[in-house]
């Protein structure tokens, strides 16, 4: 069964979409740090952001991988820590908005996620990479309490630096943030975890019967 979970920054989708996995015994796939981990190596070896090709080409090259212990790798490197820097969360839907790039990762999630039980989180995960999931949720959750989740997320960063990021990072994801239309679609702004964790749970076993 695949468990797709979609959403916009700060919608509460890593956490709930791990916890999640936890409970069921299923895996668990963070699309974005796919984009962020291409978007780290891009700018080690200094491949233009503009440059669709070359980052696909870049994208094959070097398949993200998920280590038992939840690491992100790319390269051989461990780049968990890395790719949750600010500087990262700017430049990654630049990446992401290239065709050639997304074809590249849409296979390698696809591949993944074909690996057993899956919860799925992404932008596109129930509309584009799996849209025959059995359960698709789309999270969303009103802007300042999305800004205050990522003030939570980034310690160190002025609180207006990140709303004004999250907003432009909004922007730019648009076009690949689209709903499935057949998803639920779960407001979480005054949810807690638990909450959230325990409806979509609630989904899967209607699912499975
Ligand atoms: O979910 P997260 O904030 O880690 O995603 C980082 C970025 O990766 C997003 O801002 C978006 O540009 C890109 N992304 C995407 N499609 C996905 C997942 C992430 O375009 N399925």
């Amino acid at each position: 069964m695949i468990v797709a979970i979609d959403g916009p920054a700060g919608s509460g989708k890593s956490t709930v979409a791990s916890a999640l996995a936890e409970r069921l015994g299923f895996l668990y796939l963070d699309t974005g740090a796919m984009y962020r981990a291409l978007t780290w190596l891009a700018r080690r070896d200094g491949i233009a952001l503009d440059n669709g090709p070359a980052l696909a080409e870049l994208a094959l090259a070097h398949p993200v991988s998920f280590s038992a212990a939840g690491t992100v790798e790319i390269d051989g490197q461990d780049v968990s820590a890395e790719i949750r820097e600010a500087e990262i969360d700017r430049l990654v839907p630049v990446v992401a908005r290239h065709p050639e790039v997304r074809e590249v990762m849409r296979e390698g999630q696809r591949s993944l996620g074909a690996a057993g039980d899956s919860v799925i989180e992404g932008r596109d995960i129930g509309s584009v990479v799996a849209p025959t999931a059995e359960v698709k949720v789309f999270l969303v959750a009103d802007e300042a309490e999305r800004a205050r989740r990522r003030t939570a997320d980034r310690p160190g960063v002025q609180a207006d630096t990140l709303a004004a990021d999250l907003r432009a990072r909004d922007e730019r994801d648009a076009v690949n943030t689209q709903p499935a239309e057949d998803a639920v679609v779960l407001d979480t702004t005054e949810l807690g975890i638990d909450e959230v964790v325990e409806a979509i749970a609630r989904l899967v076993e209607e699912r499975r019967r």
